[in-house]
């Protein structure tokens, strides 16, 4: 029998996550459909879409831009949240456990897996995160669990960043016994171990306002595609860089796990979604 699953976001037609679910289903002999579910942005279109889904039979639905916040007020209401959601106050995978509606947040931990796959020590290392939104709140509480030392979070408006670590240390007490530091992004400076790029500034063109004096062993961007200007600043300083699709693929598989307890391998999928028979589909 053919199981489904969805991811619902606004816009959708550019998500490759129902073929990064498809490789994992292959690997794992699994029949599935992962469809791509666009949604009016209303509170009420998404709730009914959610539950239309699920009563239908649909096993596991991700959640994306502009949805994630709604999906953790839903569960909050009517279901469960895992910690890493209560934490990022977003949830981006829901299913049901034991018929209670769970909402989890593998984004983070996406990001951990990967960066520990590439042998990037986490254990002990002082971290920048460049970005104070949603993407910088989801991996916090991950980075901490997996043991680093430091977390300085800099953002071209400071006030949200102070924000955000307030508002996390106030609901979570890993976080409020983490040592996290602010600062603008301009005034961002030193050697970091690891330095992250959580901005939405893309691949805009423009350019994140970086000190002479910041250095890193190692870069990365959450963002992935094409040459991104913030890893080629690092790599021109000697920096070990990487795009986030390790972490798109992270967080993929870390849903599917949950819905389906099959744990992919990660680059067995990134070779298939590779393939040049797939691969300018893959990338349009
Ligand atoms: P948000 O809109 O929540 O946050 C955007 C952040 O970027 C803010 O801190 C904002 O600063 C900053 N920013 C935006 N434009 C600029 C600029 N021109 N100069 C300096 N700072 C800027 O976005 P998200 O946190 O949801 O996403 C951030 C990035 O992470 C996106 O590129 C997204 O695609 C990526 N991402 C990747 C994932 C993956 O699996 N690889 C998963 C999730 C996200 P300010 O507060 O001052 O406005």
């Amino acid at each position: 029998m053919t199981a489904h699953f969805m991811v619902i976001g606004n816009p959708i037609a550019h998500s490759k996550s129902p073929m990064i679910h498809q490789a994992f289903a292959n690997q794992a002999g699994l029949d599935i459909r992962y469809a791509r579910q666009l949604c009016p942005t209303d509170e009420a279109s998404f709730i009914a879409v959610i539950e239309a889904f699920f009563n239908g039979g649909g096993i596991g639905a991700n959640v994306t831009v502009p949805f994630k916040q709604m999906a953790f007020d839903y569960c909050q209401k009517n279901g469960e949240l895992s910690n890493n959601a209560a934490a990022a106050g977003a949830v981006n995978t829901l299913y049901y456990k034991n018929e209670v509606l769970i909402g989890d947040n593998t984004d983070g931990q996406g990001l951990v897996n990967h960066m520990l796959s590439m042998d990037w020590q986490l254990t002990g290392a002082n971290i920048a995160i460049i970005g104070a939104g949603g993407a910088a709140r989801g991996v916090i509480l991950p980075l901490i669990d997996a043991g680093v030392a430091s977390i300085t979070l800099a953002n071209r408006t400071l006030v949200k960043a102070q924000d955000l670590i307030a508002d996390l240390r106030e609901n979570n007490a890993t976080i409020k016994a983490a040592d996290i530091q602010s600062c603008e992004t301009s005034a961002l400076t030193g050697d970091f171990d690891i330095i992250i790029n959580a901005t939405s500034i893309g691949l805009t063109g423009d350019k994140l306002p970086l000190s002479d004096g910041l250095t890193c062993s190692k870069a990365y961007d959450m963002m992935y595609g094409k040459s991104l200007p913030f890893l080629s600043h690092f790599e021109n300083k000697g920096a070990v860089t990487s795009d986030g699709f390790g972490m798109l693929l992270g967080q993929a598989a870390l849903s599917f796990l949950l819905w389906t307890g099959f744990a992919a391998d990660v680059n067995k999928a990134k070779t298939a979604l590779q393939d040049p028979a797939l691969g300018d589909r893959f990338w349009r």
